[in-house]
């Protein structure tokens, strides 16, 4: 029997592993996804900027198929985890910021002498924690006018 995969375990396979961050970013690329609709046109492409580079990153590679072999990934590194999405041939740019208490809250599961099964569970308790949290306690949204352009 073939058994599709499901998006997250699309996304778990090409990162490699599970972790709180890549959790981060495949909530934030649902909800991209949710916002922009379908794509407006068949030759009309997802554009990410990003404001940090992290594990995040991966999960929107695979799920807006925004990729940074296809230069449709921008990362402008500032330490913010915001992420702009554009459609290309449409005016707008949905952005998505993550809660600063989300992180803060991830930053406190991190200790540098705990044992490798603590370890294992703190991130499980991360991913869990990321997954299930209401919406608007995990990030603001925006609708911006405006457009994103590859850089070639
Ligand atoms: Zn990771």
């Amino acid at each position: 029997m073939c058994v599709e995969k499901t998006p997250w375990e699309l996304v778990i396979d090409f990162h490699g592993h599970t972790c709180p961050d890549i959790a981060l970013g495949y909530r934030i690329a649902q909800l991209a996804q949710r916002e922009m609709g379908i794509r407006p046109a068949p030759d009309s492409e997802c554009l990410v900027k990003a404001y940090t580079q992290s594990c995040a990153l991966d999960a929107i590679q695979v799920l807006n198929k925004a990729t940074i072999g296809r230069h449709a990934l921008i990362i402008e590194e500032t330490h913010r985890y915001m992420y702009q999405f554009h459609f290309t041939g449409t005016q707008d740019i949905h952005q998505f910021t993550v809660s600063p208490v989300v992180l803060d809250h991830l930053e406190t599961l991190r200790h540098p002498d705990l044992s490798p099964r603590e370890r294992q569970n703190k991130v499980l308790e991360g991913v869990q924690y990321v997954l299930t949290l209401e919406e608007s306690a995990f990030c603001h949204y925006d609708k911006i006018p405006g457009q994103l352009s590859k850089i070639v």
